[in-house]
């Protein structure tokens, strides 16, 4: 195998194709700097003298130096050339870069491959990093001999098809989260949202109505009864597109009829969701061991103490108040232990060695199961407090009230569509029963030939 270049995806790739069996012969511009660069079982020699000798060649260069690459045009004639170049920007040039190198060599099959691989990836082995290998290239023979060196150096080659695809190959390093932004800024905005909400509550309103200064409440009290709202009203949101889905699907009596865009996306983003929600509530659980730390808890256990032995009180010890913690607590370790379940099997090693039923079960059954025990934890956290006037803080309902909505109609929807002759309809939906929908049928005639006509498949 042939290597142009000696930077550190040349060096990278060099070291795992000699580790992986293959004889390497690496062409640059000054072998005798750089041959103490790499391993001594691969060759380093002059560009010209490495493509003599090799059919298939790495071309480990940029794109901006291709053309220098030229005056090699005789000896690279018939050659396979693997462009392994990425871009600095998405659709940065208007043809990509393998396409580019073909124009350059006309002679020559180009394959685009190894790009979505890091020297790093290839230096520490496939099993430390992305094991996929994408290929495109209009020759089928090249692209499988490249395909085979993948395999042999431990990575999954997967065939992208023609040379054209190459430019979508280019793209996939350089994309940042794509499928994390809508999420991500859902749970900002909500953050925000409830961020405010529980500003106005918890400290705007002691200082506007008791001259009280709170404000010490906000990196560590309104941050902890912001994440949990978060959390929860973002579990809802996983599994509220699902019932939006049943609906239009019971609602046209078919299954063939595309969602609207936005009904598409936001189901394809579920896992995404379901992960910022679990690190939502994570993050609350941390919060909440830290709540007895600080000191300005501390100050306040020792007040309460001082008014007591003032008030010659004994105990202040309120059982309901002491069951109602008990209990929420312990709801909310389950809830989330559940969800800790729902963010390791979504993860694709796990995922993909569970069968279709087993995620199903995990993903669907349990992660319902958690929105049930959220919610619990939800009102047993609020308690009675809804029916106290004390807690309309400028006329304004505690925070928990307003994240029961979703959830709570979440869970409604969920019920009614487990009334069987609901949940009958919709079975038979999504095994491709569609309402007026017209079939044929073929009868024999009296004649003993045979007629067709058509009819309802509702008759
Ligand atoms: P690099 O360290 O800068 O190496 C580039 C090499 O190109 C140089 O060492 C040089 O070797 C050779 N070269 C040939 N003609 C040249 C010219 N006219 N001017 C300058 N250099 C010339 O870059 P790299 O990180 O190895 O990346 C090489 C290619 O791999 C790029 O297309 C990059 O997009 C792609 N890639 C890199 C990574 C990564 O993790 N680094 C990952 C995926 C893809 P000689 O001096 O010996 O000729």
């Amino acid at each position: 195998i042939g290597v142009l270049g000696s930077g550190d995806f040349a060096r990278s790739l060099a070291i795992r194709l000699v580790c992986s069996g293959f004889k390497v012969v690496v062409g640059s511009r000054n072998p005798k700097r750089k041959a103490g660069l790499f391993p001594s079982a691969a060759e380093v020699t002059f560009q010209a003298e490495a493509v003599k000798k090799t059919d298939v060649i790495f071309v480990a260069v940029f794109r901006e130096h291709y053309s220098t690459l030229c005056d090699l045009a005789d000896v690279l004639a018939g050659k396979i050339l693997v462009d392994v170049s990425n871009n600095t920007e998405i659709n940065h040039h208007k043809e990509s870069n393998a396409e580019y190198l073909a124009s350059l060599f006309p002679s020559c099959t180009v394959v685009k491959g190894f790009n979505v691989i890091s020297a790093w990836t290839l230096q520490s082995g496939a099993r430390d990093g992305n094991k996929q290998v994408l290929i495109c290239s209009n020759n089928q023979e090249a692209k499988r001999t490249v395909a085979e060196i993948a395999q042999a150096m431990g990575f999954t080659p997967v065939d992208m098809g023609c040379l054209s695809s190459a430019c979508e190959i280019e793209n996939i390093p350089l994309r940042l989260l794509p499928a994390w932004k809508i999420p991500i800024f859902l749970a900002l905005g909500l953050f925000l949202c409830f961020f405010t909400y529980n500003l106005v509550r918890q400290v705007i309103h002691p200082y506007i109505r008791e001259q009280k200064n709170k404000f010490y409440k906000i990196p560590i009290e309104v941050v902890n009864t912001t994440l949990p709202c978060v959390a929860y009203v973002m579990l809802s949101l996983v599994y509220l597109p699902g019932i939006l889905a049943a609906c239009s699907q019971l609602y046209y009596g078919t299954k063939y009829r595309r969602f609207p865009d936005w009904l598409d996306q936001w189901l394809q983003h579920r896992k995404q969701i379901g992960l910022l929600s679990f690190f939502c509530a994570a993050l609350h659980a941390v919060y909440s061991l830290c709540l007895p730390m600080r000191r300005s808890h501390r100050y306040q256990l020792i007040e309460t103490a001082i008014k007591q032995a003032v008030e010659k009180k004994m105990t202040i010890w309120v059982e309901e108040e002491v069951w109602r913690m008990e209990i929420y607590i312990s709801v909310g370790i389950i809830a989330l232990g559940l969800l800790s379940l729902l963010a390791i099997t979504s993860l694709p090693s796990i995922a993909n060695s569970l069968n279709w039923r087993e995620f199903s079960f995990v993903q669907s059954t349990l992660g319902f199961i958690a929105l049930l025990i959220s919610t619990l934890h939800t009102l047993t956290y609020g308690w009675s407090r809804a029916f106290d006037e004390n807690q309309y803080k400028f006329y304004l309902p505690p925070t928990y009230t307003l994240t029961l909505l979703v959830p709570c109609t979440v869970i409604l929807a969920k019920v009614i569509f487990t009334l069987p002759c609901i949940h009958q309809r919709l079975l038979r939906i999504r095994r491709g029963w569609e309402k007026g929908r017209y079939v044929k049928f073929v009868l024999p005639s009296a004649t003993g030939e045979y007629s067709s006509g058509e009819t309802s498949s509702n008759v």
